[in-house]
């Protein structure tokens, strides 16, 4: 093309799961605010969710769009009929998004560059999609790759081939071995390794999807990463020895595109705050798993009763479906009673209200990334409980490296008594203020690295820059 004046228009297409639209939706409000044009793409099963919770009238964007973004809203449909219950049979739905997705997103594509051509369109999609390459050729398109979790949790899957090598992967699952020679990550255990690295996970087809995934992010022109740089620095700069990657985030928490609020939650939010606003402050904990993990009965009931055990307040999310056997039936019997004007239990919230309120003192979390990342902004401690993917690998950051949480406890024997004891010392032991203070320090790099001029956003300005140069 050389040297005209790009107008960049980027399709931007996330996995269909809560912890990676959010970022996507405020990573596309951040490039819409350089004057970009996007298109941001949902699938239609995720669409329809919403559509159920806002009405016919809901538009994920228009607030946008009426302060001047040209921000676009399309979808596509994932090949399963829309009834299917994705939640619940989880492994189908990723084998179909891996089998029959790719084609679709390859129609579509080709009739948006087709129907409006006036454009230099680009590809922004999640890093865990492994069609990319493919599309970005075959239109001859810049292919951005946008990883939504830590630098950490990307350079392990990154350098595959060297855990292979080391006898690292599969890692056997009581293995506890310190693995020490992956570029710019100093010293992870095999046991805090992503579950997907792991024995048990090899029958789960996240392992396929994921070695596909990595492979093809090594094609992708730019990377961009929901870290900052003050957080991961040896890892970003390791990672940059081989292709340019960028730490823009956390993207989630611009206060000026706060102003274009999008409803993004898959799930109606109960509304936490009469409830908080009887507590005395740092009081409560708030407990969540996220949007996706399953687990057992038997552990949110030692939860149920190590919670009410502990003495101390909460709000507990427990989102439909949290239960693997599917069963709506959560909480033991009573429970309700039990917790009377002490525990509030809701279905989903809106979180970062929930934690940004002045009465909540602590996060008992799965380490989700974006929880840990709202937790930090919101200068909150964590005490973890991770269950699989990359929890494990966030709550050794959290503990080992940013200092700020505490462990609950590992697996799925859990105790009650234990739960108590550790939920009452996090709250108020010796080591709550200190711990704390190191969530408060987190907050202040963050949004240091969000301002003008700050980390991330110098890096972004560098990313556009760069992306203009390669678009040209
Ligand atoms: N979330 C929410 N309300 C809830 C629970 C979770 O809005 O009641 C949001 C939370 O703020 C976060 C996302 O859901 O942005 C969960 O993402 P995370 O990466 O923490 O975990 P995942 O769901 O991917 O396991």
């Amino acid at each position: 093309m050389g040297m005209g004046k790009v107008n960049g228009h980027a399709i931007m297409i996330s996995l269909p799961h809560q912890g990676h639209i959010n970022p996507f939706i405020y990573l596309a409000l951040k490039f819409a605010s350089k004057g970009f044009t996007v298109t941001f793409v949902h699938l239609e099963s995720v669409h329809h969710k919403l559509l159920s919770k806002l009405g016919p009238q809901a538009d994920l964007f228009s607030q946008a769009r009426h302060s001047g973004l040209d921000i676009r809203y399309a979808t596509i449909g994932d090949g399963l009929p829309l009834e299917f219950d994705r939640d619940l049979h989880f492994e189908e739905h990723w084998g179909v998004i891996m089998r029959d997705f790719p084609s679709l997103v390859d129609e579509f594509v080709g009739e948006l560059m087709r129907s409006d051509p006036d454009f230099d369109y680009f590809l922004m999609t999640d890093t865990f999609y492994p069609w990319p390459p493919a599309v970005a050729r075959k239109y001859n398109l810049v292919n951005v790759s946008f990883w939504t979790q830590t630098a950490l949790t990307f350079a392990l899957p990154y350098h595959w081939h060297l855990l292979e090598q080391n006898g690292h992967f599969p890692c056997k699952d009581d293995m506890e071995e310190e693995i020490d020679y992956i570029p710019g990550v100093g010293q992870i255990n095999t046991k805090d390794v992503m579950s997907y690295l792991k024995e048990s996970g090899l029958a789960s087809i996240v392992t396929k999807a994921m070695a596909a995934a990595l492979d093809a992010v090594k094609s992708a022109d730019l990377i961009l990463h929901n870290t900052m740089l003050e957080l991961e620095p040896e890892t970003l700069s390791a990672l940059n020895e081989h292709q340019p990657n960028y730490a823009v985030g956390p993207v989630n928490f611009s206060k000026s595109l706060h102003s274009h609020t999008v409803s993004n939650s898959l799930w109606s939010e109960a509304d936490c705050t009469d409830w908080l606003q009887s507590k005395p402050p740092a009081s409560v904990l708030y407990v969540s798993f996220g949007s996706f993990i399953h687990t057992t009965k038997q552990v949110i009931e030692e939860l149920a009763h190590g919670l009410f055990l502990s003495g101390v307040d909460f709000v507990w999310v427990i989102r439909p479906g949290i239960l693997s056997c599917g069963n709506t039936d959560v909480l033991p019997e009573g429970f309700g009673d039990m917790i009377e004007g002490k525990g509030l239990v809701v279905p989903w919230c809106n979180q970062m209200r929930v934690l940004s309120n002045p009465a909540v003192g602590g996060f008992l979390s799965h380490c989700g990334w974006n929880s840990t990342l709202e937790s930090m902004w919101c200068g909150v401690s964590m005490i973890c409980y991770p269950i699989a993917y990359d929890q494990t690998a966030n709550r050794k950051l959290v503990i080992e490296k940013w200092k700020f949480g505490v462990n609950l406890c590992d697996g799925e024997s859990l105790d009650r008594v234990e739960i108590a004891e550790k939920i009452k010392g996090f709250m108020s032991g010796a080591s709550s203020d200190s711990l704390r203070q190191e969530a408060s320090k987190l907050k202040v790099a963050m949004e240091k690295a969000l301002e003008i001029n700050g980390s991330s956003d110098r890096t972004f300005d560098q990313f556009v820059e760069d992306l203009k140069v390669k678009m040209d």
